[in-house]
């Protein structure tokens, strides 16, 4: 079996084998560019090594030979005393894991060749014992799990020593001597002088970077990514050249667009007689792209003509790694570089432009996840506010509040009408009432997966998380010296993770601006459209919205909602029409429950001619009264108060006592698994006729007015075919007496919530005329959770445990949930082929599950109404 790969082998569409850097690095190759020689070790090899403890008997033999190889084309040995070749051993694995993975550079250095490499560097001294400790410190960190800080410390005080604050200042004794300190260093920790053998350095550096597959920040951030554990890293083994050999040599990076914003031009930094890390390192100051023309106007024309080759042969933006070696431009590294949101659109819609790439592949380039990122409303940064401290972005928005550190004075607080950011050290379930009450969250601990972001997406909470400079006591927190006392006003950014001290001002999103149909002038907005527009073309599934009032089907109608997938009925039930529910639940006889139910007809028939005139000539999905009846009453323990302390008063308690039996006879142990649903329909006589009746008097009454209603009535929580069955035939009934004649056309179909009704989906489909999947009780249902209980109370700890990787509530499980849902939809079609199926519930907003609905063949998803953009996008995006 093949392990290794000369760089002239590979090409870029090897990723998974020789992961991302090393194929690149071949395709650079390939291409023709000034890449030093080298090879790379397959993700294979790394697997076998973490799968048996030891590398596969082949592989040694095969690096000798490429090691060879490559000796012969730099004409140097490895570790030679007098003339040695020194080599990079760096990690790359087929998905970038930016910062997990470990890099050794100038492998091959000991206390013999270091004299070799000064002489090749012409008697350059200070460069050879530069590149020395700089191995011993790479190697003893990452190789040896040396702490980092004892060799930053001791570089630190030798530039104390010598009275110089850059390292550049250090001159060659000064470096021989630190590199015995680290050596002395590396002897302490290890229990073992620094390895002296050039191929020994090798192969340790390489089992060092299969192994770092398996740190612990590496597993961690592959479960946020959700990135297989199983596919391990390559290890490229490099030719180095050197930055540090004088002002004539520097190292690089470099950008083909701006990553931030997207706009056209070369963007990047440079740092002059450096090596490697030191540029993002941030040890000294980097200069702009642009002055490399000064410093070195043929390195900087050979670069930017190979970026442009770069950027046509990717057909999209790369980034890059350089080295200038006294005046030679070296390539280091190459790949399609991450963007920002905006940036992501921009960049799609320029490539259309520029005819690099088509509409399809445009909008394969950009994901519904940004564009939510771009709907929501930003700060203005204008005035450029000082960042406080930065965590990790949780959960979006920009949130700005009075810092309060307790739940209780969250809620208080905000009775009052005031903003509040919560912060805690992390939170736990104690905490919820504070974070619905809270604008914002802001932890110290835990990462996307804690506690308080999980929460806080699932509320649309913006929440920063593990922002772990911050020192939290009881009334103030600490950071960066500042202290913050309850009461201060900060500013939370839940994308970018900063927080800023004070208020910042916030901006609406022009995104949203676009979709409210606002004339806004951006090149963001016209990316946007462009790929809308195309998305659109392109997408099979329709998109509805789920709304209960006008004002929300006219905006998600804006936002380009196709209709009403689910319309919930008991809000209609709240505020003052509670007492005639409250009447229709203690209705004592049939005339009292009668007189209820007529008084509740007209104010529902209003409802729905408001409703179906804002969505007019589109399908109107009403769902008939779901939630358990009781939650219309009042609660069981305030009433028992009020009737104990009316009869301890002796003052007349005749009504309330009769309130509280009628709570006392529905108070149910489960009561999402109690009388709800269709069950009502059939326990509760007239209730479900009288929203029937509303409905089909509310389209009659728009068709005689010259509208186009186009109701659909929805059963819920159905388990079996006799109960649609039931209710459909009362339905009927009355639909016919009030629609005969109008030219209305009337639906009656279900919910697919129950497991039971999946499984008998064949059945229901005879009494259906659709289906819409209730996913968020299928999950629930399904897995057996309370979604109302889980997510607060234990699902960071199963996200933490990897049981899933994302909360089956936020994405569809594809495998158990979503298993039902393809055996409904088939089966429910083999009864009846146009059978119109859907899904209501927030998967349908979630771009992951509209790839899974538009896999299964549904016919439409629906979803609240600022999730519309992102469904229709990640639709089109599906059908590609
Ligand atoms: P990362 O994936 O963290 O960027 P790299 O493997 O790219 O790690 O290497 C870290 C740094 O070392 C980069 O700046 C890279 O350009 C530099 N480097 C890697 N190999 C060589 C080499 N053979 N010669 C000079 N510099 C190198
Ligand atoms: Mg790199
Ligand atoms: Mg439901």
């Amino acid at each position: 079996e093949k392990f290794v790969y000369d760089f002239s082998e590979g090409h870029k569409d090897l990723k998974e084998l020789l992961g991302g850097k090393g194929a690149n690095l071949a395709e650079m190759t390939r291409l023709g560019l000034p890449v030093p020689a080298g090879f790379t070790v397959t993700t294979e090899a790394c697997r076998a090594y973490l799968a048996t403890g030891s590398a596969p008997d082949e592989l040694a033999g095969q690096i000798d030979s490429h090691l060879a190889a490559l000796e012969a084309t730099m004409g140097r040995h490895l570790g030679d005393p007098s003339d040695p070749l020194l080599v990079s051993v760096r990690s790359g694995a087929a998905f970038s894991m930016p910062g997990m993975m470990e890099t050794v550079l100038n492998v091959g250095l000991n206390d013999a060749s270091v004299a070799g490499l000064a002489a090749q560097a012409g008697g350059d001294e200070r460069f050879a014992w530069d590149s020395y400790r700089r191995l011993v410190q790479m190697f003893g960190k990452t190789v040896c799990d040396v702490p980092g800080d004892d060799f930053s410390d001791a570089l630190e005080e030798a530039k104390k020593a010598c009275g110089v604050t850059n390292d550049l200042q250090l001159d060659a004794a000064d470096l021989r001597a630190l590199t015995e300190r680290y050596k002395r260093i590396f002897a302490k920790h290890t229990g073992h002088e620094f390895p002296q053998e050039p191929q020994l350095q090798m192969r340790l550096a390489m089992e060092a970077v299969f192994r770092s597959w398996n740190a612990e920040r590496a597993v961690l951030y592959r479960r946020q990514e959700r990135i297989p554990a199983d596919l391990g890293t390559a290890v490229n083994v490099v030719a180095m050249v050197f930055g540090n050999l004088g002002p004539d040599s520097g190292t690089g990076v470099a950008f083909t667009r701006d990553p931030a914003t997207g706009a056209q031009g070369i963007y990047g930094d440079y740092l002059q007689n450096a090596q490697g890390e030191d540029v993002v390192a941030g040890i000294r100051n980097t200069v702009g792209l642009e002055e490399l023309k000064e410093l070195d106007h043929r390195s900087y024309d050979q670069l930017l003509e190979i970026m442009a080759l770069l950027e046509g042969h990717y057909r999209d933006l790369c980034d890059i790694e350089f080295t200038i070696e006294r005046g030679k431009l070296w390539m280091l590294q190459t790949r399609v570089g991450k963007r920002t949101a905006a940036a992501a659109f921009r960049i799609a819609a320029q490539l259309v432009n520029e005819g690099a790439i088509d509409l399809d592949e445009a909008l394969l380039r950009v994901n519904g996840a940004q564009l939510a990122q771009l709907m929501f409303p930003r700060f203005d940064l204008a005035g450029e506010p000082a960042v406080l401290t930065s965590g990790i972005g949780a959960s979006p928005g920009a949130a700005v509040g009075k810092v309060v550190f307790s739940a209780a004075r969250a809620t208080e607080l905000a009775a009052a009408g005031e903003d509040v950011i919560l912060v805690r050290r992390e939170t736990n379930p104690e905490d919820l009432a504070g974070m619905i009450a809270a604008q914002g969250i802001l932890t110290a601990r835990g990462g996307k997966t804690s506690h308080a972001a999980v929460v806080a997406r699932g509320m649309g909470r913006t929440c920063v998380c593990g922002a772990d400079a911050v020192e939290i006591s009881r009334d103030r927190f600490t950071v960066a010296g500042r202290t913050v006392a309850e009461g201060d006003v900060i500013s939370i950014d839940g994308t970018s993770g900063r927080v800023y001290l004070g208020p910042v001002p916030v901006r609406p999103s022009e995104v949203v601006q676009y979709f409210e149909g606002e004339p806004v002038d951006s090149t963001l907005v016209e990316a946007v459209h462009t790929l809308m527009d195309h998305a659109d073309a392109r997408r099979r599934l329709a998109v509805r919205t789920n709304a209960d009032t006008g004002a929300d089907a006219a905006r998600a109608r804006r936002f380009g909602a196709e209709g009403i997938g689910l319309c919930r009925t008991e809000h209609m039930f709240l505020g003052d029409r509670k007492e005639l529910v409250e009447r229709l639940i203690l209705a004592g006889s049939d005339g009292d429950r009668k007189a209820a139910l007529d008084a509740l007809l007209p104010l529902q028939r209003a409802d729905f001619v408001e409703l179906f005139r804002a969505m007019d000539g589109r399908p109107v999905t009403v769902r008939l009264i779901d939630p358990p009846l009781h939650e219309f009453l009042p609660s069981l323990e305030e009433l028992a108060v009020t009737v104990a302390v009316a009869r301890e008063r002796g003052e007349d308690h005749a009504e309330e006592a009769q309130l509280l039996d009628a709570v006392r006879r529905m108070h149910e142990q489960n009561p999402m698994l109690g009388l709800r649903g269709v069950r009502l329909g059939l326990v509760i006589p007239g209730l479900f006729a009288m929203q029937v009746r509303a409905i089909a008097q509310a389209a009659a009454q728009l068709a005689a007015d010259g509208f186009d209603p186009q109701p659909e009535i929805m059963v819920p929580l159905v388990g079996a075919v006799q109960e649609l069955e039931m209710v459909r035939q009362e339905c009927e009934h009355i639909v016919e007496e009030v629609i005969s004649g109008t030219g209305v056309r009337i639906l009656i179909g279900t919910m697919i919530e129950v497991p039971r009704a999946a499984l008998t989906a064949g059945q229901i489909a005879g009494a259906a005329d659709f289906f819409s999947f209730g996913t968020n009780d299928l999950t629930q249902m399904g897995w057996g959770f309370s979604r109302d209980d889980v997510e607060g109370a234990f699902f960071w700890r199963y996200l933490e445990l990897g049981i899933f990787g994302i909360s089956p509530f936020e994405s569809i499980d594809r495998e158990g949930v979503g298993r039902l849902i393809r055996i409904a939809t088939d089966e429910g079609r083999e009864v009846k082929p146009d059978l119109k199926i859907g899904v209501c519930g927030e998967h349908g907003g979630d771009p992951e599950s509209v790839h899974f609905f538009h896999e299964v063949g549904l016919d439409y998803v629906s979803c609240s109404p600022f999730r519309v953009p992102v469904a229709r996008l990640e639709a089109g995006r599906a059908a590609i």
